[in-house]
């Protein structure tokens, strides 16, 4: 026997002791740092149990697992509900400090129904038989003049029509407004940026011309937590206003967002995607974001009120009392997820849309696909890129994202690496503290 390809063990932040995990047979367990020494020495002091574990394995008996676990992921995926982003405008109300959509090209557009339609067309025939819904996304695609709200009514029409799904990517301004033209679609979320408490949010979020922007989305987000429509409220995360976190958390607790079952939060890292930032130095790494937001959380433990890292697979461990299962793949890129855009353009994802070297095909004025490309985003897993072959971490990280990867490589099936064992290391604690203070310190308590 020899030890799991899959195991990984790591430090405890704050605590001598360690973890093991082994995402291929979710098994986590608490070890000693002598027992951590042992396993590296190859000492086993009882070989049954950590076979039993799956933490030592047969070669053959664990490339038997992993085919099978591999076939359940792609099964699962292929009935997985397809996310599809449609791109009204590229045009936006707010000038944000740190918006990658400056890069862009904004060209204003008219009221566009043949594109609209040509989109409905073509995902009709494409993802025939799918579960899918459609999320708009900008620019800001809840802009209020004519052309702009004619475009958006004409789209939830045509989606209601087929009873799809609709969500929104919107700064906000103008939720309030929307609403009313909700009313009969099936809106899965709105999504709402929201980086502060009114001072820091209006030095980062503000209007064209420099206006604050902050009590007309407070008042778009009790309209549609009224009107029964879901919200996901983003935060954007650079040094600048991490520091003010806490007051937000308290300021939606207090508005008593938090206790209301339609709302939800999402901590988004400001990086650097698509053009340079003037400012690198206030951008995070994903460890160090983390690292900041889990002091904050010994200092403001009811941040986590307001929201809850996942810290790699610590949150989902605590949270149903096992790993989630394998994840071969954390990039859904042409295979769960599309873009399209007003000008006819398909392409892999939000992080690709817009720019037009990563365009794969057009749905109009004809459809066009570069098949062979759409192929290397179509196979992109933890199973063809070459660097994640031999990787411990591989069923924990799941390959990292694909445009990150493209940018830092120039190839498509390269990694984005995810430093799961520094995340899982701070989660652990962060959990097990919150939830078990007077257990005894292992992981099998948990049912893990
Ligand atoms: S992306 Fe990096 S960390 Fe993730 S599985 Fe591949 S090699 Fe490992
Ligand atoms: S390329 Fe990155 S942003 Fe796009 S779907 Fe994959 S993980 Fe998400």
């Amino acid at each position: 026997m020899e030890q799991s390809r899959h195991n990984i063990i790591g430090k405890i932040k704050g605590s001598d002791e360690y973890f093991i995990i082994n995402p291929l047979t979710k098994e986590a367990d608490i070890i000693s740092e002598a027992f951590a020494e042992d396993l590296k020495k190859g000492i086993y002091e009882d070989p049954d149990e950590l076979h039993a574990k799956g933490y030592l394995t047969e070669p053959e008996e664990e490339k038997r697992r992993y085919r099978h676990a591999y076939l359940d992921f792609i099964d699962a995926r292929d009935t997985d509900e397809v996310q599809l982003f449609y791109v009204p405008t590229y045009a936006c109300n707010f000038s944000c400090s740190y918006c990658y959509q400056e890069g862009y090209d904004h060209q204003s557009i008219g009221h566009t129904p043949e594109v609209i339609d040509a989109f409905f067309a073509y995902i009709d025939r494409e993802f025939a038989g799918r579960d899918k819904y459609i999320t708009v996304f900008g620019g800001e695609p809840l802009l209020t003049n004519a052309n702009a709200q004619a475009n958006i009514e004409y789209l939830i029409a045509q989606a209601t029509a087929r009873s799809l799904g609709l969500a929104f990517v919107t700064n906000g301004y103008h939720l309030e407004h929307y609403i009313p033209l909700f009313e009969g679609a099936f809106i899965k979320e709105v999504q709402v940026t929201m980086d502060g408490v009114a001072a820091v949010h209006d030095h980062r979020r503000m209007l064209k011309g420099g206006a604050g922007s902050f009590q007309q989305i407070v008042r778009g987000v009790d309209a549609a937590l009224e009107a029964g429509i879901p919200i996901n409220l983003r935060v954007v995360l650079d040094r600048d206003n991490m520091p003010h976190l806490a007051e937000l958390a308290d300021f939606a607790i207090e508005k008593g967002w938090t206790d209301h079952p339609l709302f939800k939060t999402q901590l988004g890292r400001n990086y650097e995607l698509h053009v340079c930032q003037a400012e690198q130095s206030r951008l995070y790494d994903r460890v160090s974001m983390y690292e900041e937001l889990y002091a904050i959380i010994q200092e403001h433990p009811a941040l986590l009120k307001f929201h809850r890292p996942a810290y790699s697979l610590s949150k989902f461990l605590f949270e149903q009392g096992e790993l989630p299962d394998p994840l071969f793949d954390s990039c859904p890129a042409c295979k769960t997820e599309w873009a399209f855009d007003y000008t006819g353009g398909i392409y892999s994802c939000t992080a690709t849309v817009g720019k037009s070297d990563e365009q794969l095909g057009t749905f109009y004025p004809e459809v066009t696909r570069k098949e062979q490309i759409i192929a290397q985003w179509e196979d992109r897993d933890v199973t063809t890129i070459p660097e994640c072959a031999g990787c411990s971490l591989q069923l924990a990280c799941g390959g990292g994202c694909g445009s990150v990867a493209k940018n830092r490589t120039g190839k498509i099936s390269s990694p984005d690496c995810r430093p799961v064992r520094e995340l899982m290391g701070m989660g652990i604690p962060l959990y097990f503290n919150e939830y078990h203070q007077d257990s005894p310190k292992t992981l099998d308590n948990q049912g893990a």
